[in-house]
Formats: structure tokens, sequence, C-alpha cells
């Protein structure tokens, strides 16, 4: 058993998730790994053996909540928590399906606090602990045909700042992420066609260098890994080429 504490990381199943899976499996952390396809985080090149892996849609906060507790029982208390899993549907809101708007604000805005609430209390008994939001620059600059999207990362660039305040007190650290654009499946969601050629073409502009998933997750590690008396409030890290 590691004596190392406990991770938490949402959508693992890909991307972000899934490197920061990798990055913390191999500096020996405990971990339980959630998303839907879970077979997916079985496919990752993990050493299995302090490693949970569970079905969880962060939208179903008991069944959120129940993982934790299940991993909990087993590696002890969660020290951090990547709250990560989220999805991007692009599209004009006057022709957007409104279901999209739903998905995008329950995962991205929902399934986060639902994330902070399975772990706050106990992180705050117990003066320890830290939750790492993942944003995005589009948690505070807009961009055509992202409306709803941009409306879910402002909504997690605001309630981070706001529990960081509120629990400081308490010790704990809670964090905020602003990627740019990177390869991971996120944009193979869109299903409105030309605002995923329009996304293509965007990140062309760059060049075609978006940011790689692996530098996300070093900045997450960096982030968990100073003092406990030391809060990156925020990163925001992107493609130098990213306007
Ligand atoms: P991916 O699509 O590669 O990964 C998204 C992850 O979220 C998957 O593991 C997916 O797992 C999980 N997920 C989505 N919906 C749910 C749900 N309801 N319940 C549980 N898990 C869910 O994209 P990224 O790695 O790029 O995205 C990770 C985060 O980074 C997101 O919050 C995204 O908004 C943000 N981001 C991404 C950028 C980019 O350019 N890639 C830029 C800025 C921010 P599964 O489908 O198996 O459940």
């Amino acid at each position: 058993m590691s004596t190392k504490p406990l991770i938490v990381i949402t959508g693992a199943s890909s991307g972000f998730g899934a490197k920061a899976a990798q990055l913390f499996n191999s500096k020996g952390y405990p971990m339980l790994l959630l998303a839907r396809r879970i077979e997916k985080i079985e496919e990752l090149p993990l050493n299995f053996e302090n490693v949970m892996i569970e079905q969880v849609d962060v939208v179903n906060k008991e069944a959120f909540r129940q993982a934790i507790s299940k991993a909990e029982a087993i590696y002890g208390s969660t020290d951090l928590l990547v709250n990560n899993a989220g999805v991007m549907l692009l599209g004009n809101i006057m022709s957007q399906e409104e279901t999209e708007w739903e998905t995008m604000l329950q995962t991205n805005v929902l399934g986060v606090l639902n994330g902070m609430k399975a772990v706050l209390s106990q992180m705050t008994k117990r003066n320890h602990g830290t939750i790492i939001n993942v944003s995005s620059i589009a948690g505070f600059k807009a961009f055509t045909d992202h409306t709803a999207y941009v409306a879910s990362k402002f909504g997690v660039h605001g309630l981070t700042e706001t529990i960081r305040q509120e629990v400081a007190d308490s010790n704990v650290r809670i964090s905020l992420i602003s990627p740019g654009a990177a390869e991971t499946e996120l944009l193979s969601h869109v299903t409105n066609q030309q605002s995923h050629a329009d996304y293509i073409a965007w990140k062309e502009s760059m060049g075609g260098l978006t940011l790689d998933p692996e530098k996300v997750a070093e900045a997450i590690a960096f982030i968990y890994e100073m003092p406990q008396e030391v809060t990156i409030r925020e990163i925001t890290i992107a493609a130098t080429k990213q306007q």
C-alpha cells in the first residue's frame, strides 16, 4: 500500500485527465479515476496496483460521493481532487439544441460543484487538501460560437474563487487551471459541422501548434506539489502561438 495520499481525477478516460493520471501514477500516488467510459481508463499505461476505477457521471452527485467514499475506505482521505471532466459543444445559440447547453452547464458547472461537495467537509476538518478545477481560457475570454461553453467556464472561474475564499482559513487550497487549445477528444463531440470546421481552421492559424496535454498534467502536478501553505490560485497555459 502506498504511503502517499489519495488523488481523485475526473474525466480520466482521455485528454488532460488521462495524462494527469499517468503522471501521478508514475509518482506513486494511489488514485481514484472516474469517467463514464471506464474501459478507456483500463487501457491506459498505468501500474494498476493502487488505482481504483469507477464509472461515474459527474452530474450524478450520489454516484460521485459513493465512489469517493469507497476509495477513501481503502486509501484514506482524498488529498487532491482534480475536477477535470468537461464537454465543449460549439454552436450559435440561435440554432443550437438547448440540450447541448444543458449538457455543458450540468457537466462543467454542476459536476465541479458535486466533486467539491464530496470532498470539502473532510478537507476542512483535516485542515488539509487541494482541489484543482479545470476551466479554460474560455473562462475569462469570449469566443464566437462558444456561448454556453463560455458561460459554463466563466461559472467555474467564479465558483472557484468564491470557494477559495470560503475555505482559506482551514488551510485547504482551491486552484484553477485555464488551458488553451489542446489536442484531445474535446472537439470530437461538436455536432455543428460549421463550428467544428471553424475551430479546426482557428487551430491551423496557430500553425497546428496547440498545447501538449502532458504540459497541462505537469502544471496540475506543479500546483499540487507546492507546500500546503502556498496556493497557486490560477495557471493559464496555452500554446505560445495562441492569441
Ligand atoms: P476530452 O474530451 O479528451 O476529455 C474529457 C473527459 O471528461 C473524458 O475523460 C470524459 O470521459 C469526461 N467526461 C465528460 N463528460 C463527463 C461526465 N458527464 N461524467 C464524467 N466524465 C465526463 O477533453 P479534454 O481532456 O480536453 O478536457 C478536459 C477538460 O479540459 C474539460 O473540462 C475541458 O473543458 C477543458 N479544456 C480543454 C481544452 C482543450 O483544448 N482540449 C482547452 C481548455 C479547457 P467519458 O466520456 O468517458 O465520461
